[in-house]
């Protein structure tokens, strides 16, 4: 069997039963997450590029989208010696509990990274979708040993889907990469140090979509936002009104020199406008660049 949805992490499997109830019961958004600013210990966010983070609070750390190699042209890419700290698990990268993982573009994933950095850390889990693990099993040598780590986040029909370790709770939610589009995006809810993130992958849902998928359903500290959600009129609802959080992290901002930056004048006035539009907005600029919340 492989591939098997919300297998407990190093839980007795006397307790499945237990387990899989209080799930249930945090999948409809009934979970103890901490309400904003019950704050436990300092939240260290680190950015890598595009929409990769590692977040470290307390004993835990989870990485999202850091596992990608070459990236897409026009877009955030690390060179090969961070890439190689972050798949061989190396400091700040070690003792990571999962890898998150939104969708499986090559500016946010890498089959065989992942598979590299699952054998580095072996108490890593990835937390996905179907489509990206269906490509880790085609591309990984050692799928066989490492199949029970590799988890689906959403089966086809569930909206929500959820996880947990300790006082790490990862809830995953169907959030589309565009209506027509061919390739599922996860969002992820991640209660961390007492607090509440989502991070929005790379969606394009509308504010309507966005409320139906539950992101209002609970208070949220900091949301990590690909940054055409906070330039456009119609989308800047989806943050402003469904999500509404303490703080913004801007996401997916082309790098310094891309094309991508053209149609906004570069990246100064981009973020200019995003900044004077959102107060509570936070940029990154520097791959490994890190903040503490
Ligand atoms: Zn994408």
């Amino acid at each position: 069997m492989f591939l098997r949805l919300f297998e407990m992490k190093r839980a007795n499997p006397a307790l499945a039963v237990a387990l899989l109830a209080t799930l249930a019961l945090a999948a409809i958004g009934c979970g103890d997450a901490a309400e904003p600013g019950s704050v436990g210990d300092p939240l260290e966010v680190t950015f890598l590029a595009n929409e990769g983070f590692l977040l470290h609070s307390g004993d835990s750390k989870v990485l999202i989208d850091g596992l990608f190699r070459e990236g897409v042209d026009g877009y955030g890419k690390l060179t090969l010696e961070q890439r190689e700290l972050i798949e061989t698990a190396e400091a700040p990268f070690n003792t990571v509990d999962y890898v998150l993982a939104t969708h499986l573009h090559d500016d946010h994933f890498n089959p065989l990274a992942s598979c590299r950095y699952l054998n580095a850390n072996p108490l890593a889990e990835i937390i996905t979708t179907r489509q990206a693990a269906e490509r880790i099993e085609k591309s990984c040598n050692d799928f066989g040993k490492l199949n029970t780590r590799i988890r689906v986040g959403l089966n086809e029909d569930a909206s929500v889907g959820s996880t947990s370790l300790d006082s790490l709770v990862i809830e995953s939610i169907r959030l589309h990469h565009g209506a027509t589009s061919q390739v599922d995006n996860l969002g992820f809810r991640v209660t961390i140090g007492g607090r509440t993130i989502v991070h929005l992958g790379d969606t394009q849902v509308s504010p309507d979509e966005m409320r139906a998928a539950g992101m209002a359903d609970k208070p949220v500290d900091i949301a990590f936002v690909p940054y055409w959600y906070m330039i456009d009129d119609d989308w800047l609802p989806a943050v402003t009104e469904v999500i509404n959080p303490r703080l913004i992290v801007v996401m997916h901002l082309p790098p310094e020199g891309s094309r991508h930056l053209t149609t906004y004048g570069g990246w100064e006035p981009l973020v200019g406008t995003i900044k004077h539009r959102f107060k509570n907005a936070v940029v990154f600029s520097q791959p490994f660049e890190t903040q503490i919340f």
